[in-house]
């Protein structure tokens, strides 16, 4: 799909196509009439029908498939649906331990004990949509709406710095004031920040879903991952949920990354927010996407998302189906399995301990002192306000402390944005997520980044942990980058800062 195949005869923009390849021909299967769809370019991938026929038929399965499905994650396969579903059924006590232990040992061979670290900021909570679980939602009079102005943007931007961060997640309620030029020059004025040897090289979007020109206009920021969560995959249980205004459109969020794609944004983040319908069905629809981008685009997503709803504002909590802790690490350990190349992200909504477990089976990016409430980080907010936030947090730890805690368990704290400066994006970063890759590059580019924390922003105990820990990972590295990495470290000690591989 080329940049010209998007403009006809006239200049006018195309609508997504999606190319319906052999390897997906099953779709697209669902058609109901109910949601007006005018275009049949833009009709759901998904088939709920697909997907509880997939569970069912796999509904009791033996040891023996699950140790067959284990094996082909060994050999760091992606799962078909099937396979998904059989460890998805495989819930006895003994077959969760299996899952478990492959999932460990598959995060630790590919990911090594990186991981990656962000924060989100929060430019404005107005909001036209009416989505039950969230504190922003229009009917929530209660809530105080804000939006950051420039200078804000800028104080935050650089309270972040201060504090060492280098990736953001920008984050926004879905409102005709954040179109996507408002979105392109929240970006830019990020990037312009600099405080001291602080700055940001990647700043990432989590926001309302938009046609072909609009992503256009955000790609031309310079961002890197546009994220969006379908919420749920099920249609039904989706408008329950979602009472009025543009996001009601199931059709129109889930074809979105389509059109980002379509746009020339090739790193994209999909996510489902669990808690609302089944997770066994999420689960397996958040696969069902994956297979749909990489069978009509060549490209996965970059990371997939899993919140859980939290306490917010007004939100009347017996809608919900909760996903208990245990099915909820079981969850992610099955997600690790299935995509073992895919980028899993844990947030703050969950507590220190959920994200410690959640780390060891599958989870390679967290936030830390993340501050949802709008301007947050400039005030420095201690005390939770939920009336100016959009659910609860449940790890209020400060980033130094987060790094601190990670550091004595042996992970190394990354803040690399290497891959995305170097154009290893896309279908390029496909090609590169083949084993050995993430070894070579991300972990020496984790420890560039962990000593430029350590020199910059890190208290005296953190300081030598942490050069003690760079130490004993440098003695694993493979001797031909090894001297490489460590003579980058001695120019970073020397103050020269950015380098990567
Ligand atoms: N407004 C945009 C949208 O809805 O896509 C973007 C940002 S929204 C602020 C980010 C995500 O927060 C939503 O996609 C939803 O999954 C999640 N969320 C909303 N309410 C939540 C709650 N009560 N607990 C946990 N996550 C929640
Ligand atoms: Fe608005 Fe997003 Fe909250 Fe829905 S989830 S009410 S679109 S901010």
């Amino acid at each position: 799909m080329t940049a010209d195949n998007d403009t006809t005869e006239n200049g006018s923009i195309r609508e997504p196509v999606c190319l319906i390849t052999e390897k997906n021909k099953m779709e697209p299967v669902f058609t109901p009439q109910r949601y007006k769809i005018a275009d049949e370019r833009m009709i759901p991938f998904i088939d709920p029908e697909e997907i509880r026929t997939t569970l069912s038929v796999h509904a009791h399965p033996t040891l023996e498939q699950v140790e067959t499905v284990l094996a082909k994650s060994r050999r760091k396969e992606r799962l078909s649906l099937d396979e998904a579903a059989i460890l998805v059924n495989a819930a006895s006590p003994g077959m969760t331990d299996r899952i478990k232990t492959v999932a460990r040992e598959l995060k630790r061979e590919i990911y090594g004990n990186r991981i990656v670290l962000f924060a989100p900021l929060y430019i404005g909570n107005r909001c036209t949509n009416n989505c039950l679980y969230c504190g922003f939602r229009s009917s929530n009079t209660a809530t105080i709406r804000r939006t950051l102005s420039d200078e804000e943007i800028v104080r935050e931007t650089r309270a972040l710095e201060d504090n060492g961060h280098k990736r953001l997640i920008l984050v926004y309620g879905e409102h005709p004031a954040y179109d996507a030029e408002y979105i392109a020059h929240t970006v830019r004025t990020v990037y312009r920040v600099k405080s001291g040897n602080g700055e940001i090289r990647r700043v990432n979007i989590n926001a309302a879903p938009f046609d072909i020109e609009g992503f256009r206009t955000i790609k031309a920021a310079g961002i890197g991952t546009f994220q969006i969560f379908q919420e749920t995959y099920d249609p039904e249980i989706y408008d329950r949920f979602h009472l009025s205004g543009a996001k009601r459109n199931y059709a129109y969020r889930l074809t979105a990354l389509d059109r980002a794609l379509e746009a020339g944004i090739d790193d994209v983040g999909i996510g489902a927010l669990f808690g609302l319908g089944d997770w066994r069905f999420e689960l397996l629809a958040l696969l069902r996407h994956v297979n749909h981008l990489e069978a009509c685009y060549g490209i996965g997503p970059h990371t997939i998302s899993f919140p859980r709803i939290k306490e917010a504002q007004n939100v009347d909590a017996s809608r919900f189906q909760p996903l208990n802790d245990t099915d909820f690490i079981r969850m992610i350990a099955i997600l690790r399995l299935a995509v073992p190349y895919t980028g899993l992200i844990l947030t703050a909504r969950e507590s220190e301990k959920i994200r410690k477990e959640a780390m060891e089976f599958g989870v390679s990016q967290i936030d830390g002192g993340s501050k949802i409430e709008i301007g947050g980080y400039a005030r420095n907010t201690s005390s939770q306000e939920i009336e100016r936030e959009q659910f609860r947090l449940n790890d209020e730890r400060s980033l130094q402390q987060i790094i601190a805690d990670l550091t004595a368990k042996g992970y190394i704290p990354s803040f690399c944005t290497a891959c995305y400066r170097k154009g290893r994006t896309g279908e390029h970063f496909m090609e590169f997520s083949v084993p050995g890759f993430i070894k070579r590059f991300c972990t020496p580019n984790g420890l560039l980044t962990f000593a430029e924390y350590l020199c910059d922003y890190a208290e005296e105990p953190l300081k030598k942990e942490g050069w003690t820990l760079i130490e004993k990972e440098l003695e694993k590295l493979d001797d031909s980058i090894r001297t490489t990495v460590a003579a980058r470290l001695e120019m970073i000690r020397h103050g020269q800062r950015d380098l990567y591989l």
